[in-house]
């Protein structure tokens, strides 16, 4: 087990609690499974076109829960639940869970493998129109690759205080330094993304 599968384990009770209210915006505080995005087109208070995406079709909770499944998938092949989807205009374009134990790839986090995803649909690596949306807080490389990629939102279940890059332990998607920002709401059906790390780990030991 190396050091990004243990980061991959969040305390479980108390970490919620500690969520920086720096990382919540606006659409966790209003975003509801009963809400329904289409009465209010014009009160996004986020003008990404992600944010856009998010509210005129699958919202950041739907979307999140078709992350968890693909996280669910990920322990068959012996990887840590883990699970990514990349929505555009409101639909999933590419979805993506851990691989690395399956492929024997470093790099293949959910994250990475949905982000190639994306990409391929929709033939440009500038994926500014996208939403990622993963269950667990990017780590240093993934939050890279969304940089890197221009994706414009990345919505995140769980925290991770050992190694993520989106505001526990780094802070990549909003660094004036590099050249581009992504907007970021976190702790999305948070719970359950930690429950599903938590029974993982519990059932290896
Ligand atoms: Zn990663």
């Amino acid at each position: 087990m190396d050091e990004a599968a243990e980061a991959n384990l969040p305390p479980t009770s108390n970490q919620k609690a500690s969520t920086p209210a720096s990382l919540a915006t606006v659409s966790d505080l209003t975003m509801s499974p009963e809400s329904s995005p289409e009465s209010s087109p014009e009160s996004s208070p986020g003008s990404s076109p992600g944010s856009r995406a998010a509210e005129i079709g699958l919202d950041d909770q739907a979307a999140m829960r078709l992350a968890l499944a693909e996280a669910e998938s990920a322990p068959d092949h012996g990887d840590v639940p883990v699970g990514a989807v990349v929505v555009t205009d409101g639909q999933v374009i590419a979805s993506g869970h851990n691989e690395r134990e399956r492929r024997n790839d470093p790099t293949a986090h959910a994250e990475i493998l949905a982000l190639r995803g994306a990409a391929a649909v929709l033939g440009t690596w500038r994926l500014d129109a996208t939403t990622l949306v993963v269950t667990l807080e990017p780590c240093a490389m993934c939050a890279g690759a969304l940089v890197a990629a221009r994706v414009g939102r990345l919505v995140f279940g769980a925290l991770d205080p050992k190694a993520g890059a989106c505001g526990s332990r780094y802070q990549i998607c909003a660094d004036p330094r590099l050249n581009h920002e992504v907007s970021v709401s976190s702790g999305v059906l948070a719970g359950e993304a930690e429950a599903l790390l938590t029974n993982f780990f519990a059932r290896r030991r």
